[in-house]
């Protein structure tokens, strides 16, 4: 069967070049376009958390091993309150057992080396900003803001959360993401210390007045952390004046061991406010020749910590679909990916959005019976919901074989 000629990719992030891997792993002649002019500019942003499903997803083109040699693997997800009480501790070892894949927490820079060596530097166009695109019945072609254009048999926009080729597609009337109320605040600090961040623990500090800290250690030197500021906490923290380190120092000052040392340790440029989106799940990714994945389809809040995921997920999941399609049949094969994979998407941008309204609550007594709440529930209830969510029965079925042997599904994907 003749499958299709040619993929456009437009974006270089986490979804771009997942699908754009999955491609060639295909056979299929694959370009990817970014706007950002150089490779350094790619590198950029903080650490984060893959979960068992994305080392899973991974799998199926060949890539878990390379991603996890460069990640530290976590053995517990431990939630606190603000005093330090711990609420609940989830053990992850049984789990990553279990379904055969790790959950790892790593550089955003170190993802992307391995999926851009994966993809290879000479499939990449830097410095090309989509405009537009115009489509006919046996192809598409891409329009950039330097004039050039290209070709090929599908365009797959991974342009992120403010994706042009999602307006393209609605034709203007698209509305703008939606913001979640609260503002997370990046950065890698320079802070050995076992006692101080253990190895392995996934840290997620639930506070008063609106205020959340998540952090872990990345390797022997280097500490992630995430500062969650509601928008009434953050009016309190005074940039301009004190500086964005010494603020968070303020607004943190009464939190307990390692929070204060953490922040006090982090050089000024390196922390990143990011004020937090996604979009109301409302499907139409797939329209023609031309589809989305990653935020561009699908953004979704950090409280999962499955943003990511999900861009590889569908990355992966659409790569197998193209990789069985026909020219004629692209805008079919689309429309059975979305059809595949929007429900599970859903579920977590949903959930996601949930679990950050918890954060947003003020009151001291409010907090308190998150407190219990969280206490009671979240060693049972919680992390079965979490792990259904994100492992959609694979922890029943067993451990998934390496790539090569028997390919695993990825939950709600086709293939
Ligand atoms: C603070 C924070 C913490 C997070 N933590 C986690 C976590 O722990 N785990 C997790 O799984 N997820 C996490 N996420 C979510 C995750 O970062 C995103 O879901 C993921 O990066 C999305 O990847 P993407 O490739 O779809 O989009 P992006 O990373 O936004 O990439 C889009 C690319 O397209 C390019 N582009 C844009 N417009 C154009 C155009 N017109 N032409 C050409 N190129 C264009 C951009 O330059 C960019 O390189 C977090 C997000 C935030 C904000």
């Amino acid at each position: 069967m003749a499958t299709i000629r040619k993929a456009l990719v437009i974006g270089a992030g986490i979804g771009g070049l997942t699908t754009a891997a999955g491609l060639l792993r295909q056979g299929i002649e694959t370009e990817v376009f970014e706007a950002r002019r150089s490779p350094g500019l790619l590198l950029t942003g903080g650490g984060f958390m893959l979960w068992h499903n994305a080392f899973l997803a991974l799998r199926r083109i060949g890539l878990d091993e390379a991603v996890a040699a460069d990640s530290v693997r976590m053995r517990f997800h431990e939630f606190r309150s603000d005093t330090g009480r711990r609420l609940a501790r989830w053990h992850l070892d049984g789990p990553t057992e279990r379904c055969g894949a790790p959950a790892c927490a790593l550089r955003r820079s170190s993802l992307h080396t391995v999926l851009t060596e994966a993809v290879g530097e000479h499939r990449m166009r830097l410095g090309s900003r989509l405009t537009g695109y115009t489509e006919d019945g046996d192809g598409v072609t891409a329009h950039f803001a330097d004039g050039s254009s290209a070709r090929g048999d599908v365009l797959i926009g991974a342009d992120g959360l403010r994706s042009t080729v999602r307006a393209e597609m609605r034709r203007g009337f698209e509305p703008p993401p939606r913001y979640a109320g609260y503002t997370a605040w990046q950065a890698i600090t320079r802070l050995p210390g076992e006692t101080l961040v253990p190895t392995g623990t996934f840290f997620n500090l639930w506070g008063r007045g609106g205020l959340r800290f998540l952090y872990c250690r990345l390797n022997e030197k280097e500490v992630y952390w995430d500062a969650i500021t509601s928008d009434r906490a953050s009016a309190g923290i005074d940039t301009v004046r004190r500086g964005r380190r010494d603020a968070l120092a303020a607004a943190y000052r009464r939190w307990p061991d390692p929070v204060g040392r953490i922040i006090a340790s982090t050089e000024e440029e390196a922390i990143l406010p990011v004020a937090i989106h996604d979009r109301p799940p409302r499907g139409g990714w797939a329209h023609g020749r031309v589809v989305l994945v990653g935020d561009a389809a699908h953004p979704m809040t950090l409280n999962l910590s499955q943003g990511a995921g999900q861009a590889i997920e569908s990355g992966v999941a659409l790569a197998a679909v193209l990789g069985r399609t026909r020219p004629a049949d692209v805008p079919r094969a689309l429309r059975a990916f979305e059809e595949s994979r929007a429900s599970r998407a859903a579920d977590m941008v949903t959930t996601s959005w949930r679990i950050g309204t918890l954060g947003l609550v003020h009151s001291a007594p409010l907090c308190r019976l998150r407190d219990l709440m969280m206490y009671a529930f979240f060693d049972s209830v919680a992390r079965g919901q979490s792990y259904g969510l994100m492992l959609d029965g694979r922890l029943e079925r067993g451990p998934v074989p390496p790539a090569g042997a028997a390919v695993g599904a990825v939950p709600g994907g086709t293939g």
